[in-house]
């Protein structure tokens, strides 16, 4: 079957990729290669590392790829080993990575493999087919709370446990074999108002199956295994290291410790803790509680326990005072009154020349944030990279 297809953010992942001609590429992802095909024609010194534990994706990248070929390596894997398979290919480093997680289009389109709720077939699943876990495994074999688990984190299924439970009743009687069988099973054991959604009803229960028989999100922390993290790195130590290391520094320190406070320094409000050990169980029943009265000398009270739930015979609680900020103290909470923010503003001026410098977060921007929005905020920042 000839697939036409194009992928969704192709654009958007070159222009984040930039590839460069001489540059080493890896698609960990290959599937019908139309990231790869994209990556390998802007090369020409350089090569393309591709990546599918999916026979068929490989058996059809040579077609897929004709004319780049010379600057490609297909590699039969899983990008859980990519440390070993780029050791084994002997690349000590690379200009750029690619996954495109999940399933693929030919994966779904083709019904004899199992991942589709819309055609009939063996219950497979597996992207690998030499793998020996398949969706009939997983589906007959994995115990009623594991089956809820995965269906719930994987799929986000509202009605795991419901589905769950049909899965087990119905498996007692006869084994559940294709696909159109635990389709309608996982129909009929959602309560009427779900089946009306728009989406079909096995949708969030198939992509879960689908993610346990395939271990998509293990692969993933696999091949995060292989990464490098440094921490307690500090960035002024030795700025013309880091420099020379990345096309783009993310800078999210002190937007006027970047520029040696030439402009003189922002100020903050800084917070003291004074900690306890308290001989019980449980003192406020609250993470934190706030003292907003003249009278009381700290701002709140944070029992930690309660941020996890803890159930210790002890409690743990810290009194937060305001404190005073002095330069080399933890910056805090940024005071935005009329003097910091003009002075802020001269500092962005100042960000908004350094070419190969994104400054974000609550110190880069020098603005209070909660952690939702800094989120928020990292995501714009990346959209308005990538577009
Ligand atoms: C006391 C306090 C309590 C908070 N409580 C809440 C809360 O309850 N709920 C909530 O939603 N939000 C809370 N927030 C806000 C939330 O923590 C922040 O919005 C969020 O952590 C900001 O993320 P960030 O990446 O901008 O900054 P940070 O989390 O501060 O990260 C900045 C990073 O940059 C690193 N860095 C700085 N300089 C250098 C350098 N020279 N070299 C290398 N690395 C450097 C730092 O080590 C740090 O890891 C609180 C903030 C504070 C200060």
């Amino acid at each position: 079957m000839e697939y036409t297809h194009k992928p969704v953010l192709l654009n958007e992942c070159l222009d984040a990729l930039s590839v460069r001609p001489d540059g080493v590429y890896v698609d960990g992802t290959l599937g019908r290669a139309g990231h790869s095909r994209e990556i390998a024609k802007r090369l020409t010194a350089g090569r393309l590392i591709a990546i599918d534990r999916d026979k068929a994706a490989l058996d059809e990248a040579p077609h897929r790829l004709e004319g780049y070929m010379d600057r490609v390596t297909l590699v039969r894997g899983n990008f859980g080993d990519l440390t070993e398979i780029l050791a084994g290919l002997g690349v000590d480093g690379v200009d750029g990575m690619l996954f495109d997680l999940g399933v693929s289009s030919p994966q779904l389109d083709d019904g004899s493999r199992g991942f589709s709720y819309l055609q009939d077939a063996p219950l497979d699943m597996r992207m690998d087919q030499s793998a020996p876990l398949t969706a009939r495994d997983v589906v007959n074999g994995w115990d009623q709370e594991e089956l809820r688990r995965i269906l719930w984190q994987y799929g986000e299924e509202r009605y795991s446990g419901l589905i769950a439970a049909a899965i087990v009743r119905e498996r007692a009687r006869a084994a559940i074999e294709t696909t159109g069988q635990l389709a309608e099973l996982i129909r009929s054991a959602m309560p009427a108002k779900a089946r009306r959604e728009k989406q079909h009803p096995a949708k969030r229960s198939f992509q879960a199956i689908r993610i346990a028989v395939n271990d998509e999100l293990g692969e993933v922390e696999r091949m995060l295994e292989g990464v490098e993290v440094r921490l307690n790195e500090d960035y002024f130590q030795d700025r013309a290291k880091w420099n020379a290391m990345a096309e783009k520094i993310i800078f999210t320190g002190p937007i006027d410790a970047f520029f040696d406070y030439r402009l003189g320094a922002l100020e903050y409000r800084s917070v003291r803790f004074e900690t306890e050990v308290l001989d019980m169980e449980n003192f406020q029943g609250n993470a934190v509680v706030n003292y907003t009265d003249a009278e009381t000398p700290f701002t709140r009270i944070i029992e930690h326990k309660h941020f996890a739930f803890g159930t210790q015979p002890k409690t743990v609680i810290s009194r937060e005072y305001s404190a005073e900020w002095r330069l080399g103290d933890e910056p805090y909470y940024p005071v935005n009154d009329a003097r910091n923010n003009a002075l802020y503003e001269q500092y962005k001026a100042l960000a908004e020349q350094e070419r190969n410098v994104i400054f974000g977060g609550r110190l880069g921007s020098y603005k209070y944030y909660d952690m939702d929005v800094v989120i928020a905020e990292a995501l714009k920042c990346v959209r308005a990279l990538c577009t």
